[in-house]
């Protein structure tokens, strides 16, 4: 063998080796949704032992030695000279997972798995409770091995830089920072006017009785119209929605309904939908590979959003979809007009909780979590301190105070499963949504007309041509800047909210 040949045959290797992993991990994610959607009650315990041996399993894997041999064989490699080409972007993003699991200490890692796996429960009685002292001493333990944790992964400026890492590869703290301080300084005082008109919406008619099958039904031919492939794809039930892929060809939805509250299901279907579409739309002959992953969770965010928000909310979408609703609800949307109901589907109302927040207060929930994670990992608030921080922040952004922990500091389960930068990702997904928004209304001229007339298609092959098809080949940042010319920036979000909450409020 020369040395060319050499290489490829590690390459070969390494992509192989790297394939049988994602095997296992798509058993751990199969398992993680019938926990979630069927699991029996008393299944738990042995059912956590399954999970505990297969996460063992992927771990020896993905740092055992020889991965460690083939990436230092390929790092000067001509194979991976191109960044972006294939073999660049396997070795990369290979090379980043490797090098931040073996720079982790392995008692570091179990103390961080038990103390998340208690840190869950402690919170979860806490939260019932509605004491937050229940749970200081774990999340004050779980702030420490965090900082222990970013410490062991090396940082420059702060603490959050590494963990941010973990969930947006590539954007520094600074970057997220500058422009979630600028979109809540321009928040602020839209919101201040949405408040202040008395022609809004009150959302009365969507809380009417929604027939729990004709939900389903009017849902699930939603995501269809979308796009969603439903022979490569279910949707289920499950308490808190969320999407997963189990294989190339496998993708599930899943969504909860309730019969007084019909945006609950629908925009849980179209949120999870979007994710669905990304996930469908990643390149399938490179599955188990790098290349078939999202590039982050804010891009994947941004495609939840897309199809939710910009267009599920639009006018144009409902003006198309109003007279198949008024059929399928005939009792609840009886003599309703569609002006009403779209205005009804869009109210703004600032509320404790971030996941029934409204389009325009959501990041506003975002902003506070992320600027109070990120001063109680740089020592600036102690985790004693976080709930009269936490109730200062709702009254000076939102204007209202939680009566109690469990409607405030306890709401979230990300904290106590040690997920510390996790946050500002779902903001950064609803700013990206209207950046790419923006752009393929741009490219693709007639967008409200198409969506409107139901024609989906168009919008759905830009996303895919554009951003699923390319894995996780950009990173988010390069991958904003490819898509729209430009870097990430909150002005479309709040040109696009300004310019239908002045229609929506009738602001003047
Ligand atoms: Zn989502």
């Amino acid at each position: 063998m020369n040395a060319a040949e050499r290489l490829a045959s590690s390459y070969e290797a390494l992509c192989a080796h790297t394939r049988e992993t994602a095997l296992l991990q798509s058993v751990q994610a199969l398992l993680e949704w019938d926990d979630r959607t069927q699991l029996p009650t008393a299944a738990g315990p042995y059912r956590a032992e399954q999970a505990a041996c297969l996460a063992g399993m992927v771990h020896r894997r993905q740092t055992a030695p020889e991965v460690g041999g083939w990436l230092d064989e390929l790092a000067a490699s001509p194979l991976v000279e191109d960044p972006h080409s294939d073999a660049g972007t396997v070795v990369r993003r290979l090379r980043r997972e490797y090098e931040k699991k073996r720079r982790l200490p392995p008692t570091l890692v179990e103390q961080l798995a038990r103390l998340s796996a208690r840190g869950q429960q402690v919170w979860a009685a806490a939260r019932k409770a509605s004491d937050f002292g229940q749970f200081l001493p774990v999340l004050a333990e779980t702030v420490d091995l965090k900082r222990q944790e970013a410490a062991a992964l090396g940082f420059a400026t702060t603490p959050y830089d590494p963990l941010l890492d973990d969930y947006e590869p590539g954007t520094a703290t600074t970057e997220v920072a500058a422009v979630l301080d600028s979109l809540v300084a321009s928040l602020r005082p839209l919101l201040q006017a949405i408040l202040a008109s008395d022609r809004g919406p009150d959302g009365r008619l969507l809380a009417r009785r929604y027939a729990l099958d004709a939900q389903r039904e009017f849902g699930m031919a939603a995501a269809r119209a979308i796009g969603f492939d439903f022979s490569a794809g279910r949707l289920d039930v499950t308490d808190h929605p969320f999407c997963t892929t189990l294989g190339p060809r496998d993708v599930r939805l899943t969504t909860r309904y309730r019969e007084d509250d019909f945006g609950d299901a629908f925009f849980s279907i179209l949120h999870e939908a979007g994710h669905g579409l990304y996930e469908q739309g990643l390149p399938a002959a490179s599955f188990g590979l790098p290349l078939s992953l999202a590039t982050s969770l804010g891009i994947h965010e941004s495609q939840s959003r897309l199809w939710e928000n910009q267009i599920g909310r639009s006018r144009s979408f409902w003006e198309g979809l109003f007279p198949a609703a008024r059929a399928a609800f005939p009792e609840a949307l009886r003599g309703v007009e569609f002006a009403a109901f779209y205005r009804d589907v869009n109210r703004v109302a600032p509320s404790l909780i971030r996941v029934d927040a409204d389009e325009i207060t959501y990041n506003l929930h975002i902003g506070i979590r992320f600027e109070l994670e990120r001063a109680l990992l740089e020592d600036d608030l102690q985790p004693a301190d976080l709930p009269a921080a936490w109730n200062a922040k709702y009254d000076a952004y939102l204007g209202v105070v939680p009566p109690d922990d469990a409607q405030g500091v306890l709401q979230d389960v990300h904290w106590s499963a040690g997920l510390f930068g996790y946050f500002p990702t779902y903001a950064l997904g609803n700013l990206y949504a209207a950046q790419f928004y923006a752009q393929a209304a741009e490219d693709l001229g007639d967008l409200e007309g198409q969506v409107r007339r139901g024609e989906f298609q168009p919008l759905l092959q830009w996303l895919r041509s554009r951003i699923h098809a390319h894995g996780s080949r950009y990173e988010a940042r390069e991958l904003v800047e490819r898509v729209t010319g430009r870097p990430l920036s909150e002005r479309p979000w709040i040109e696009q909210m300004t310019r239908k909450y002045a229609d929506v409020y009738r602001l003047d």
